[in-house]
């Protein structure tokens, strides 16, 4: 049934109007993900907006909601406007990840996950911090480009996987990207029209404080760190905007002010 959704062959609505048992249990996400041109991310969305539980099955849809589901795949062949490409830099240990942690729940926003070859910290999620990957594997995707950017940071390597990138701007959703400063080059270079936002520690003195009291890291590492640091500084006027992270609520409300001008 999946299968012939993707091809084109046969409609949504035969599928939710299908009275076999297989299909009634088979989950609303799977068949509209098919749909051609619909996909994961956009059929998510949709699901979102319309309240409908990410588990709910075809044969659990209410009157209301097979309504709901009508009209979204009516007009799902009118494109949203494209939202816009967000790069939130800065060096190691200025509080990016506190400050992309609060946009979350915004539903303007996605905010993309990045693909690393380190070790998870304690408490990080694969899927949800980082795709932790094995090195063959990143320099797999980095061969068939499938990266927006890559960079290697402290002895390990970063990237932007480009496809959820594309898939959720087409949707209307501003983008945001937390890397460090050789990727926000990159993407300087390869989207012309992405907002390059470099993120500044209140001083340089309370930049490393910070950076030595993370517990995690070797000294070799943290010095490292530091001197790594020290050159992302010297790039601030690189951006379009610095702003200074001394009131994380005050740096959120300019940030969006500046995201969705
Ligand atoms: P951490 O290991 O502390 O999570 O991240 C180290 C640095 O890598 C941070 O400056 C972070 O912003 C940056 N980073 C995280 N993801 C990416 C990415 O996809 N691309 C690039 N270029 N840098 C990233």
């Amino acid at each position: 049934m999946k299968r012939l959704i993707t091809l084109g062959e046969i409609n949504i609505f035969d599928a939710i109007n299908d009275p076999r048992e297989s299909i009634r249990r088979m989950k609303v996400i799977e068949l509209l993900s098919a749909i051609p041109g619909v996909g994961k991310a956009r059929a998510t969305l949709i699901m979102e907006r319309r309240n409908i539980s990410p588990t709910r099955r075809i044969g659990g849809l209410g009157h209301l909601q097979l309504k709901a589901l009508g009209k979204e795949l009516a007009v799902a062949k009118v494109d949203p406007i494209r939202g816009k490409l967000i790069v939130i830099s800065g060096p190691g240990g200025v509080g990016k990840s506190t400050i992309t942690a609060q946009l979350r729940n915004d539903p303007r926003f996605w905010i993309s996950v990045s693909a690393t070859t380190r070790d998870p910290r304690p408490g990080e999620r694969e899927g949800v911090d980082y795709l932790f990957l094995t090195p063959e594997k990143f320099q797999e995707m980095i061969e068939t480009g499938e990266f927006l950017e890559w960079a290697e940071f402290a002895g390990n390597r970063y990237g932007t996987p480009r496809a959820p990138v594309e898939e959720w701007r087409t949707l209307g959703k501003h983008v945001i990207l937390e890397i460090e400063i050789d990727g926000a080059r990159q993407v300087r270079s390869r989207e012309a029209g992405a907002t390059l936002i470099f993120i500044a520690p209140p001083s340089w003195e309370e930049l490393v404080r910070r950076l030595t009291s993370r517990g995690t890291d070797s000294p070799e590492r943290r010095a490292a760190r530091l001197a790594l640091a020290e050159q992302e500084m010297a790039a601030a006027s690189e951006f379009d905007a610095i702003l200074v992270n001394d009131d994380v609520e005050g740096l959120i409300e300019q940030l969006v002010s500046l995201a969705t001008a």
